[in-house]
């Protein structure tokens, strides 16, 4: 597919892709655009449609996926062809020039622990006298209820948390500014069309409900998060900040990155058969812009579509707007490690940088940048942009 909007060659943005987003032109409100190459499409003008001058994508993914396919459709023809030309053109602008937010108003957030190799890291860390999974791991995707109000757009700045731990020895906790703040590389899935209590999504519904993909860095304070998380699952440790990708990659652009789940062992229940979604994504964690890891997504235990049958088989519903989480995304080798817990194992075999420093968990400063790319169709590729944040000093306590 081609089209008459200049996209530098090797693009991971071209008419096969189309991610959503919400930007403002300067001086004018936030609204509903497409990206094309170095390029974003105002949505409302070119479909003459007010649904897209909203400032979060919410409207639209509500309309459900029936109106997402035709108006992908409509895109791709604006785009493609060249009677178009004159009238779109005036509708696209330079992504270098507007200010892109918070691609859609979150409603809950679930974070899930769908990595085999994650969990077994931080088993063996947190638990070493026992078995790496817990009894329930291989039977259900694990998962918990974050806090969707600190869901914060790529680029706002993470100030260290405070928080309360125990050092190894003490008896009491410690209060201060966490020691151990950490990433988790993540891929985030957005629902676009509800579901009603009491009626569970089926594996095989997932693609009528979820509209599209975002990455995610799930900041982690692990100092926090070791003292609190006994037994009800982590809280103040993750609460306080999550970081989304400016662009939602819709499903439809990420047909040829399809790939076959990999063999789970033992087969789960019935509620959890099938629904083959699994995604050949490629993550690369940057820090301070050198490239710290490569965590393969293909890798991953639990495929979202499982984990949305999973979310809703005791008749929750999920509402337009809601993020579910992958998980932190690890793959077998050190390489491809998605946490600085991991690549450091806890802190006790430093990261050496290209600059000769080395680092455990974050320091003030520090920038983390979390990319991302999948097959696209023929040779192409299908870019699904980046999220980064930078670690602010802790406020004075
Ligand atoms: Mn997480």
């Amino acid at each position: 597919m081609t089209t008459w909007v200049a996209v530098p060659a090797g693009s991971g943005f071209g008419v096969d892709n189309l991610p959503y987003g919400v930007y403002s032109p300067p001086g004018a409100p936030p609204r509903v655009g497409v990206r094309i190459g170095n390029h974003v499409l105002d949505l409302a003008a070119a479909l003459d449609d007010p649904v897209f001058a909203a400032p979060t994508l919410n409207p639209f993914m509500a309309q459900g996926s029936r109106r997402w396919r035709t108006v992908r459709e409509q895109v791709v023809e604006l785009l493609s062809d060249e009677r178009h030309r004159a009238r779109v053109d005036a509708a696209l602008s330079p992504v270098a020039a507007v200010v892109l937010s918070l691609p859609f108003a979150v409603a809950d957030f679930v974070d899930y622990y769908s990595s085999l190799h994650h969990a077994c890291n931080v088993g063996r860390m947190f638990r070493p006298d026992e078995e790496p999974l817990k009894p329930n791991w291989r039977h259900l995707p694990v998962g918990y209820h974050g806090r969707s109000g600190t869901v914060v757009a790529s680029g706002t700045p993470i100030v260290r948390p405070a928080g309360q731990w125990r050092a190894p020895g003490d008896d009491a906790p410690s209060f201060g500014p966490t020691r151990r703040l950490d990433i988790e590389a993540e891929v985030g899935f957005v629902v676009g069309s509800p579901s009603r209590m009491s009626q569970p999504v089926p594996v095989d519904r997932f693609a009528e409900h979820v509209f599209g993909v975002v990455l995610c860095n799930d900041w982690s304070a692990r100092d926090i998060q070791a003292w609190e998380y006994v037994p009800l699952g982590p809280y103040l440790g993750k609460s306080f900040a999550t970081s989304i990708s400016p662009w939602v990659v819709p499903l439809a652009a990420l047909d040829a990155a399809r790939i076959r789940p990999v063999a789970q062992d033992p087969e789960p229940l019935p509620y959890l058969r099938g629904g083959d979604w699994a995604l050949d994504l490629t993550l690369e964690v940057r820090l301070n812009g050198e490239v710290v890891s490569r965590p393969p997504f293909a890798d991953m235990y639990w495929t979202a579509a499982q984990q949305l049958a999973h979310m809703t088989v005791n008749g929750a519903s999920v509402r337009t707007g809601d993020l579910f989480a992958s998980g932190t995304v690890s793959g077998a080798v050190r390489e491809q490690r998605g946490s600085l817990l991991e690549l450091t194992w806890n802190g006790t075999d430093p990261l050496v940088l290209a600059d000769g420093s080395t680092r455990t968990f974050l320091e003030d400063g520090d920038m983390v940048t979390i990319a991302a790319t999948a097959p696209g169709a023929g040779a192409g590729l299908i870019d699904l942009g980046d999220v980064t944040g930078t670690i602010k000093p802790a406020r004075p306590i």
